[in-house]
C-alpha cells in the first residue's frame, strides 16, 4: 500500500499548479508594501533625471584643469537650484544633489581643496566624471523597471515613487476559508468543558495565512457530522481557497472527504508519503470561472502547520503571482541521532543554533504530531529523505527554516 502513496514531490507537482494567480487590485503606493506586482512596469523617467553632484565640492570641466591649480569660484549651486552654464576656466561651488552646471563634468570633493575667498586650490584631480551621478546612469526611460510577480519591499516601493507611480496594480490577496472539524473542539471564547479542547488550529492557521499574505476567513467549528460539515464547506467554497482541519484520517468519524465529495469537490489525492501529515487531502472545486483549491489538513496541530508550510504556502504564493514559491533549504549539521523508518519524507523538528560557524540542528526529543512546542520560534524542519533510515549525529542535511533565529549580538565586530 505504501508504494501507492504519492511522494511529497509528486503531490506538490499536482497541487501547486492548481492555485491559479488571482486578478489585480489598484492600491496607493504605501498600501502595496509586501504585495506582488500584477503587471510589469516600465521606467517613466531617466534615473537620475539630471546630472548631479554626489558630494559637496567643486564642479569643473575636467579637461580644463590640472592638479595644484588655483581657480576662480564663479558660482554656487545648491540642491534644487537651476544652474547657469559654467564660465570657462572657473569652478562652481556645488553641494550634494545639486545639478551640474552645463559645461562641467566632474566634481572635486571639498576635502581635496583649499578655499581662499573667491579662489580655490585643487590638491588633486579625480577622473573625468568623478562624483557625478549621471542622468539615466541607473535606469533609462522606457526600459523595464519590474516584472510582474515582483514582491514590493521598501526599495521597490521607493523606486516606484521615483517613477511617479502613486498607485500600482498588485495581485489581490487570497481570501482563504478555514474550517475546523471535531466534536471535541470549542471556541476560544467558550467556557472550558470536560474533554473538550480549544480549536487552536484556526488561530495557528490564521496566523500562517496572514504571514503568507492572505486574508483568513474562519468558518468556525463543525462537529463530526456529515451534513454540518457539508454546509460549512459550501460557505468555504465561496472563498479563493478552502482549508479544512481534522477529520481527514481513516477513523469512523473522519468525514471530511465524504463531505467534500458530496459538495462536488474533485479529490485529486488523499494521503502523501509525508511525516507528519500523511492523511493530507487535496481537491479542486470548479464552478465556471471559480476555481477553488481545497486542502484537507490533518487535525494534529504540528501536522497542520508542517503541511501548511510544505504544501499550502507555496500554492497560496502562486495564487499571489509570486514566481519562486518554494522555501529555501540550508545545510545543517545534526547534533544528535534520530531513529526513523524509511518510507516517508519526514520533516523533523529541530532547534537551530549557530555554533562555531555553522548551523547545528538539535533534534527535538518530542516529535509527536501533537507537540506544538517543537515548532516554536527558531525551529527548523530537517528534511529526512523518503528512503533514509536512521539519521546520524554529525551528518549534514537540508533544513527548511521558516524564520532564522536572531542573535543576541550584531553579526559584525566593528
Ligand atoms: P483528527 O485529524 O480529526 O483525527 O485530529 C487529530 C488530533 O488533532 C486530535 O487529537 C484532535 O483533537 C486534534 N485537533 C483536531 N482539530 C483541532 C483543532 N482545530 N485545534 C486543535 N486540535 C485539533
Ligand atoms: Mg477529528
Amino acid at each position: 500500500m505504501a508504494s501507492s502513496m504519492l511522494s511529497v514531490r509528486e503531490a506538490l507537482d499536482l497541487l501547486v499548479p492548481q492555485f491559479s494567480p488571482l486578478g489585480a487590485e489598484h492600491l496607493a503606493l504605501p498600501e502595496a508594501t509586501d504585495r506582488v506586482l500584477a503587471h510589469a512596469v516600465t521606467v517613466q523617467t531617466d534615473l537620475p533625471s539630471f546630472d548631479h553632484s554626489a558630494m559637496d565640492g567643486y564642479a569643473l570641466a575636467r579637461a580644463s584643469a590640472d592638479a595644484s591649480v588655483t581657480l576662480t569660484v564663479s558660482a554656487e549651486i545648491k540642491a534644487g537650484d537651476r544652474p547657469q552654464p559654467l564660465a570657462a576656466g572657473t569652478v562652481a561651488r556645488i553641494f550634494t544633489g545639486a545639478p551640474l552646471p552645463p559645461g562641467a563634468d566632474t566634481v572635486v570633493i571639498q576635502e581635496d581643496t583649499a578655499r581662499d575667498g573667491s579662489e580655490v586650490t585643487l590638491h588633486s584631480l579625480p577622473e573625468l566624471g568623478a562624483n557625478v551621478r549621471g542622468r539615466a546612469s541607473e535606469y533609462r526611460a522606457g526600459a523595464p523597471l519590474f516584472a510582474a510577480g515582483t514582491l514590493l519591499g521598501p526599495s521597490e516601493i521607493g523606486l516606484l515613487a521615483t517613477q511617479g507611480y502613486a498607485q500600482v496594480d498588485v495581485v489581490r490577496k487570497p481570501r482563504v476559508a478555514i474550517l475546523a472539524t471535531g466534536n471535541e473542539l470549542r471556541t476560544l471564547q467558550a467556557a472550558p468543558a470536560p474533554f473538550t479542547i480549544v480549536d487552536s488550529n484556526t488561530y495557528a492557521l490564521s496566523a500562517a495565512l496572514t504571514r503568507a499574505g492572505c486574508i483568513p476567513v474562519p468558518l468556525g467549528i463543525a462537529g463530526d457530522d456529515l451534513s454540518v460539515i457539508q454546509s460549512h464547506v459550501a460557505r468555504g467554497l465561496a472563498c479563493d481557497a478552502l482549508i479544512t482541519v481534522g477529520g481527514v484520517s481513516v477513523g469512523d468519524y473522519d468525514l471530511v472527504s465524504d463531505a467534500l465529495r458530496a459538495a462536488a469537490v474533485r479529490v485529486e489525492f488523499h494521503k502523501v508519503a509525508i511525516k507528519p501529515g500523511k492523511p493530507l487531502l487535496f481537491g479542486v472545486y470548479d464552478q465556471g470561472a471559480h476555481h477553488v483549491p481545497v486542502i484537507g489538513l490533518p487535525g494534529n496541530p504540528v501536522s497542520a502547520l508542517v503541511v501548511f508550510e510544505i504544501f499550502v504556502r507555496p500554492g497560496l504564493l502562486r495564487m499571489q503571482g509570486v514566481r519562486d514559491v518554494f522555501p529555501q533549504a540550508i545545510d545543517v549539521k545534526l547534533a544528535n541521532d534520530y531513529r526513523r523508518k524509511p518510507g516517508r519524507t519526514e520533516f523533523v523538528r529541530a532547534q537551530l543554533k549557530y555554533e562555531s560557524g555553522e548551523w547545528v540542528a538539535h533534534i527535538h526529543s518530542q516529535q509527536g504530531s501533537g507537540s506544538m512546542s517543537s515548532l516554536t520560534a527558531g525551529s527548523a524542519l530537517v528534511i529526512a529523505p523518503q528512503q533514509r533510515g536512521k539519521l546520524e549525529a554529525g551528518e549534514t542535511l537540508k533544513a527548511i527554516v521558516p524564520t532564522l533565529p536572531r542573535r543576541s549580538d550584531p553579526a559584525f565586530a566593528d
